[in-house]
């Protein structure tokens, strides 16, 4: 008895995850489900990440979430990487297997199962705007699942050529970089439109991507990453000419499933955390 209680180590700490998104969807499907895990947010700054690393290790947590600005340097405190995010050299899902910390890069995978209940990536031509690691992640995993042509439309040239070096060097996919410095025309023969920048957030300040929303067509797919607003204004200009369209609630609803089965080998029902995103966005 005595040992079981050296054993454990009962926390208490402030902990800023009131009104988090993430942890308000993850759980609410815990609870939904009964699931006996808990979903905490924890600020760590940047020099007290390895030691982050071994706490979790220490507690023998199931894996944990990273945002920016840990999403490299993580890597060198992990014992391996998933294909993805071996391949974009980012971190944003930490699954604990068998005791050995491997990270994955839940972000592209969330789009994908969103993208694939309207269509299959295989073959398609696909323009993204953004080179950043939205776009990064979104590409990449289109590129293992099939999709064999991209053109990388972005203002800032290294970023932009970057991306374009990645997907032909290690996905030996087609790729061109498009400097994105006027007004930017959708070419006639895209079938896919994503926007990986953050250009549409509602606190961003700026609403409007530089395109021209006339040459969006209807027989395009045109996705947003964007969350809040999730109907941002090149989300409505597609779908008043009848394209079909992927909000960002798709993607970030999706990681989060993903995150879930990685950490509980549980599937939890997406609905329930679609709607509690949706409570905590007051959308
Ligand atoms: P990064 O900072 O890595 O990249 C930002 C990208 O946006 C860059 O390509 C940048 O271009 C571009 N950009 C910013 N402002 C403008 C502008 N005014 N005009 C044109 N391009 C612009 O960010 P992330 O890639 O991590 O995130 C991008 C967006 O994706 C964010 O809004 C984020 O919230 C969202 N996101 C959504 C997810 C979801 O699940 N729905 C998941 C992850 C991210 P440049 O390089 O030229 O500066």
């Amino acid at each position: 008895m005595s040992e079981t209680f050296l054993s454990e180590l009962t926390g208490s700490f402030s902990t800023p995850s009131a009104g988090n998104p993430t942890v308000a969807m993850v759980e609410a499907a815990y609870k939904h489900h009964k699931l006996n895990f808990r979903y905490i947010n924890c600020e760590v700054q940047p020099q007290d990440l390895a030691n982050a690393v071994l706490g979790a290790r220490a507690m023998n947590w199931a894996g944990f979430n990273l945002s920016i600005p840990h999403k490299v340097s993580v890597i060198q405190y992990l014992d391996g990487l998933g294909q993805s995010a071996q391949i974009m050299g980012a971190v944003n899902c930490v699954v604990n297997r068998a005791g050995k910390l491997i990270g994955e890069n839940t972000d592209g995978k969330g789009f994908l199962q969103a993208f694939k209940k309207v269509d299959s990536p295989n073959g398609k031509q696909i323009a993204i705007l953004g080179a950043g690691g939205a776009a990064r992640a979104i590409a990449v995993e289109l590129a293992l699942d099939g999709a064999k042509d991209f053109m990388i439309i972005n203002r800032d040239e290294k970023r932009g050529k970057d991306l374009v070096a990645l997907l032909k060097d290690k996905l030996k996919v087609s790729a061109q970089f498009v400097a994105w410095s006027a007004k930017f025309k959708i070419p006639d023969f895209i079938d896919v439109l994503i926007n990986a920048t953050s250009v549409g957030m509602a606190d961003s300040g700026s609403y409007d991507l530089d395109i021209d929303l006339a040459s969006i067509k209807k027989t395009m797919i045109v996705a947003d990453v964007i969350v809040n607003p999730p109907h941002t204004n090149l989300l409505k200009s597609a779908s008043s000419i009848g394209a079909k369209t992927i909000d960002g609630l798709g993607m970030v609803v999706n990681q989060a499933v993903i995150g879930v089965k990685y950490w509980t080998n549980f599937d939890v029902d997406p609905t329930t955390m679609h709607a509690e995103l949706q409570r905590v966005l007051k959308l």
